[in-house]
């Protein structure tokens, strides 16, 4: 283990990741699975947009892309947004250890359950992070809201 991992550096996998799915036209969230010895696992973005698919989140794809692990507790899930429920499901399914947040203005998902669960989440408030999602939102409501699950 790392002794202070410098998670805006991890962050930045993740925020190249919503970079390119803006670049594709899809929802700009994007994520990275790490090892806390800093080793990059796997890497991802949203695709709801670009393969149909509401079940491609950044931090699904990026899980998926890292493969099997033998365990997920020393692992960190970096991704530009709060995770949904969904996605936070996901690192108590598998008992990821650590997960770092770009932001959780735009949306708050499930910080809370997780830091109750025991989880670390440290959430960066990064400016970036806040103003591609939030302009994102702005343009596009009808497919944030489908993405986040409201009517
Ligand atoms: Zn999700």
């Amino acid at each position: 283990m790392i002794a202070t991992p410098d998670y805006r550096a991890l962050l930045a996998t993740a925020v190249a990741e919503a970079r390119q799915g803006l670049a594709e036209g899809g929802i700009p969230i994007g994520a990275a699975l790490f090892h806390d010895d800093g080793r990059l696992l796997g890497c991802g973005h949203n695709r709801r947009i670009q393969e149909n698919d509401p079940s491609v989140h950044g931090e699904t794809d990026a899980f998926r892309k890292a493969g099997r692990q033998r365990r997920y507790r020393d692992t960190i899930m970096v991704t530009t947004l709060a995770p949904c429920w969904y996605c936070s499901g996901l690192v108590r399914q598998f008992n990821i250890g650590t997960v770092v947040v770009g932001e959780s203005v735009n949306f708050s998902g499930g910080v809370d359950w997780l830091r109750e669960a025991g989880v670390k989440v440290i959430d960066l408030a990064d400016q970036e992070c806040i103003e591609m999602l939030g302009g994102y939102i702005a343009a596009n409501p009808d497919v944030w809201n489908e993405d986040i699950g409201e009517d």
